[in-house]
C-alpha cells in the first residue's frame, strides 16, 4: 500500500514481499529508523511503485506472485530511470541466490531468510550511505553544476525534479515531468508517439499511444499560457510532438 504523501527529506524504501508479516516487521523497524516505507505484494505492484516513486532503495523478495523478484530486478536494471536504485534481495533458498548472483542480476546485496531485522536495517543504512558516496549526493555538490533546461519562462531542473514557470513552481506528476524533460532536451526535434511511449512508459505494455496524447494534454494545461493554442509543445500531425525551438515569450 502506498503512503499518500512523501516527506522529501526522508529516505524512501520500497519493500517488495507477499508475506504480510514480514512486510509489517521490516516496515516497523525501518520507520523506527526514520525511513518512509512503501510496500508491494506482487512483482507488478513493485514495478508500478518503483517507476512512480523512484525509491532510494528496494528490498526485494524473489518468490512473488505474477512477476518474480528476479524479473523485477532485471526490468529495473534495464530501464533508463530506475537502473541505479540499490536493490537488496531476500531469498528463502540458497539455490535462488546462486541464480541471482550467477545471472548477475545486478542486486547490490542479499540476505537469506530467516534474517535478523536488525542486520537488515544495518545493511539498508550502509547501502544508502554507499549510494550517497557514489552519487555525491550532498547539498553542496549537487547544487554547483545543476543542469537546467529553459524555454520562454519555463525552467526544468532535472536534479531537483522541479519545473518553474516564471517564479511559480509547477506541480507535475512524475510522468509529466519525464515527458517534458524529453521534449525540452530535444528542442525543434519531432519525437514520435512511439518513442515517447517507450521512453516514458516503457514496461507498461498495456498503455497505447493515446496515453501519450492524454498526458501531453495535461501537460499543456499546466505549462501553456493558452493550452488550446500551444506554443511550447507543438503537435506534428500523425507523427508526434515537438518542443518549439524558439518559443515566443509571453
Ligand atoms: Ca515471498
Amino acid at each position: 500500500m502506498a503512503n499518500s504523501k512523501r516527506d522529501l527529506k526522508k529516505r524512501l524504501v520500497l519493500v517488495v514481499e507477499d508475506e504480510e508479516e514480514i512486510v509489517r516487521l521490516i516496515s516497523f523497524h525501518l520507520e523506527k529508523e526514520g525511513y518512509t516505507v512503501l510496500s508491494a505484494a506482487s512483482g507488478t505492484e513493485a514495478l508500478n511503485l518503483a517507476f512512480e516513486y523512484f525509491p532510494d532503495l528496494i528490498i526485494l523478495d524473489i518468490m512473488l506472485p505474477e512477476i518474480d523478484g528476479l524479473e523485477v530486478c532485471r526490468r529495473l536494471r534495464s530501464s533508463d530511470q530506475a537502473a541505479s536504485i540499490p536493490i537488496l534481495i531476500l531469498s528463502a533458498r540458497k539455490e535462488e541466490l546462486d541464480r541471482v548472483l550467477g545471472l548477475e542480476m545486478g542486486a547490490d546485496d542479499y540476505m537469506i531468510k530467516p534474517f535478523s531485522v536488525r542486520e537488515l536495517v544495518a545493511r539498508v543504512r550502509a547501502m544508502l550511505r554507499r549510494m550517497d558516496h557514489l552519487t555525491g549526493t550532498t547539498e553542496s555538490s549537487s547544487r554547483e553544476e545543476e543542469k537546467v533546461f529553459r524555454a520562454g519562462n519555463i525552467s526544468l531542473f532535472p536534479e531537483r525534479h522541479q519545473v518553474t514557470i516564471g517564479e511559480q513552481v509547477c506541480n507535475l506528476t512524475h510522468k509529466e515531468f519525464v515527458l517534458l524533460q524529453l521534449l525540452m532536451s530535444n528542442p525543434g526535434k519531432v519525437l514520435t508517439r512511439e518513442l515517447l511511449l517507450d521512453r516514458v512508459w516503457g514496461y507498461e505494455v498495456e498503455v497505447d499511444t493515446r496515453t501519450v496524447d492524454v498526458h501531453v494534454r495535461y501537460l499543456r494545461q499546466k505549462i501553456e499560457p493558452d493550452p488550446a493554442h500551444p506554443h511550447y509543445i507543438e503537435t506534428v500531425r500523425g507523427v508526434g510532438y515537438r518542443f518549439a525551438e524558439k518559443p515566443q515569450n509571453n
